[in-house]
């Protein structure tokens, strides 16, 4: 049976693994994320190390952004214009084309971890759903009718804006683009830069947590009205603090006012905002997941 990699590039760490699923991840590694000569280049020997001993069909690349998703476009599988020290326009695909002869799946890291909780995850039942990763960023993934979420680029929910009430919250916000959009606002660095100290560190009944709650349910009310989600995933280091799991719920109810009427949003929010069932894992599995997309693509093809 043929095996799949997958690469799990953050703008932290890259975790490249070989396997077919969860229960079945033969070799894996991280690395830390340095420049992209070092660690594509390690990336790279990774896989072929592995290949010298198993069947690898495709790789898969959840990657950092931005990037170019586009299979028709010259720069299809560039980081693009990441604010990340030396990894602007990162010809991630190519590099791995050169070095691997097989298909390489390519995508946003929150696509891929949809896709991920599609197939093993807490999106198994459902065709239209959003991942969103709550962390040193905010970003959003998703499908729609069952297909990955693209258009002009990828979606870049993390940086719609949301009302910012200055009386309520003087800080100014700190996104390098737009300062107060909802990753200005909301994410990791907004939370400790507001409160002087990390979120991991703030305790659950910290005022912290009800604005952070308010700004995170605003998101996610906009996202319903817009693409009518059947699911919310919602991911990354801060919502690993699970109790502001709650206090997004119910700050979501407040702001749809009983207003979308299906019975998932009106009595079951518990079920319907929720942490990914892969955890930290989805990343990478989903990985695992786009290699096999784009081997059956490849396959179809011939
Ligand atoms: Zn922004």
């Amino acid at each position: 049976m043929a095996l799949f990699g997958g690469i799990e590039a953050g703008g932290t760490k890259f975790v490249c693994a070989v396997g077919t699923g969860p229960d079945d991840i033969r070799a894996e590694i991280r690395i830390p994320t340095e420049t992209p000569d070092i660690t594509m280049g390690q990336a790279i020997a990774f896989f072929q190390e592995q290949r010298t001993q198993r069947d690898i069909a495709a790789i898969g690349v959840a990657s950092f952004g931005p990037v170019d998703p586009d299979p028709g476009s010259p720069t299809f599988g560039y980081i693009t214009n990441t604010p990340k020290p030396g990894w602007p326009h990162t010809p991630v695909v190519p590099l791995l084309k050169e070095a691997f002869d097989m298909p390489i799946g390519f995508d946003t890291d929150v696509n891929v971890a949809a896709l991920g909780e599609r197939r093993w995850g807490a999106a198994q039942e459902v065709d239209t759903f959003v991942y969103l990763t709550i962390g040193t960023g905010i970003g959003g993934g998703g499908m729609v009718n069952g297909n990955l979420l693209h258009g002009l680029l990828h979606p870049e929910m993390g940086h719609m804006f949301v009302p910012h009430n200055r009386e309520r919250d003087p800080f100014p916000g700190v996104c390098p683009f737009h300062a107060d959009c909802w990753e200005g606002l909301a994410n990791g660095p907004a939370l400790e830069a507001r409160w002087g100290q990390p979120g991991e560190t703030l305790p659950p009944h910290h005022e912290a947590w009800a604005l952070e709650a308010h700004y995170l349910a605003l998101g996610v009310a906009n996202i319903m009205m817009v693409l009518s989600p059947q699911l919310v995933v919602m991911g990354g280091g801060v919502m690993e603090r699970e109790h502001i799991f709650p206090l997004v719920r119910q700050e979501v109810k407040t702001l749809l006012n009983d207003y979308i009427q299906s019975p998932t949003t009106t009595d079951a929010l518990d079920k319907y905002i929720v942490p990914p069932a892969l955890g930290g894992r989805a990343g990478v599995l989903g990985a695992i997941a786009l290699a096999q997309r784009a081997w059956q693509i490849d396959h179809d093809r011939l």
